[in-house]
């Protein structure tokens, strides 16, 4: 954690230093009075270090509400103004770059739907050659490591060096829990092969709720992610765009106050603490494999009823072998043992046959 208090800081320090980075605000920009007076309240909470923003929404659908546009940048200059704090905003394309500059706004954000496509953040990266301005870059909404890994190169290789990653979750059809399932193992796996890049976690698009939030907050900060960004809405049910997600600054403000921090700087620590934080990431891994086996079988019972329908056996050895072979070789190249996979996909396949053995005699 930094000693230092975050007013003298400038935003790229702060980026790239404070810990936690605590950045809120709302999703979408929609009026002057809506984002000053969000931002007035959370400035009030004392636990905002840099006030977010949407000017142009990236919508998956069309006829959603596609953001105000240019016309609400001097709205952030004032919230920067009214406020003292640095302001952030998302950027899609080379335009949207240079009005922020244009505007002043101190730190830019990539979305998800932006990180996905290398041409898109291409544009923005050329944009920005020869810029000295932070920037954060969104998981890409698949679960690749490479496009989030290749979205910050892209950005080093035009000189940018403040670059921090996010975490929003990855897209997953049938998810019920979590509007974008958070698979922690992805950004773990970002942090150990990219260490110097802060890695901030959102759980507002992650968790696309309320009642969850403060619980995959107090996650990401036990799996020692350096910030965390907050969608924040002063009548979060009346939000034009994510009024499910939104919470208003007062209990923004209380969510952080509950949050335990835990400080994980193992330089200044026993080295039993190395130990905490690696059995943490395990058991959050854990959980991530029970989630991922409960959604497995659940598709496994819907074959099952398939079956059952169209009078076929449930189990059918052809498929069952090819299976096997198929793993046997993944796992060669994956550091686990032959005997491990066997085991593994074999209690799997029994537990898949048993369950489709209860809908065949339903
Ligand atoms: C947002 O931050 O409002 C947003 C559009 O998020 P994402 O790119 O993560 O979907
Ligand atoms: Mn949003």
């Amino acid at each position: 954690m930094t000693t230092e208090s975050s007013t003298t800081m400038s935003p790229a320090q702060l980026m790239m230093q404070k810990k936690p980075l605590l950045i809120a605000g709302p999703c979408s920009v929609e009026t002057e009075e809506q984002v000053i007076a969000t931002a007035q309240r959370l400035a009030a909470t004392g636990k905002v270090d840099v006030i977010r923003g949407g000017i142009w929404k990236p919508r998956t659908r069309p006829n959603s509400f596609e953001g105000v546009g240019t016309k609400g940048l001097p709205w952030m200059q004032k919230v920067k103004e009214m406020t003292g704090l640095p302001v952030t905003v998302e950027v899609a394309k080379a335009k949207h770059v240079e009005v922020c500059l244009e505007f002043g706004i101190d730190i830019l954000w990539i979305g998800a739907r932006t990180t996905v496509n290398p041409f898109a953040v291409q544009e923005i990266a050329d944009a920005l050659r020869g810029v000295d301005i932070p920037i954060m870059v969104k998981n890409p909404i698949n679960p690749d490591l490479s496009l989030w890994m290749g979205g910050i190169e892209r950005l080093q290789k035009v000189g940018l060096k403040d670059i921090a990653g996010i975490h929003r979750g990855f897209s997953n059809f049938g998810e019920k829990i979590y509007r974008n399932r958070p698979q922690w193992q992805l950004p773990i796996e970002l942090k150990r092969r990219m260490p110097e890049i802060p890695l901030i976690c959102d759980p507002s698009h992650i968790c696309g709720r309320r009642d969850i939030l403060a619980k995959v907050s107090q996650k990401s900060m036990d799996l020692n992610f350096d910030g965390l960004m907050i969608e924040s809405h002063i009548t979060p049910d009346d939000a034009w765009s994510d009024a499910k997600q939104q919470i208003t600054p007062e209990v923004y403000g209380q969510m952080i106050s509950d949050l335990k921090m835990r400080d994980y700087d193992t330089s200044a620590l026993p080295a039993k603490s190395d130990l905490e934080v690696l059995r943490k990431q395990i058991n959050f891994i854990d959980d991530e494999l029970i989630n991922m086996l409960a959604n497995r079988m659940k598709v496994a019972r819907d074959i099952g009823s398939f079956k059952k329908e169209n009078n076929v056996t449930i189990l059918q050895n052809t498929r069952w072998n090819e299976i096997l072979e198929k793993y046997k070789k993944r796992g060669a190249g994956s550091q686990l043992s032959e005997e491990f996979i066997v085991k593994f996909i074999t209690a799997i396949h029994d537990e898949s046959i048993s369950q489709q053995e209860n809908i065949m005699s339903e």
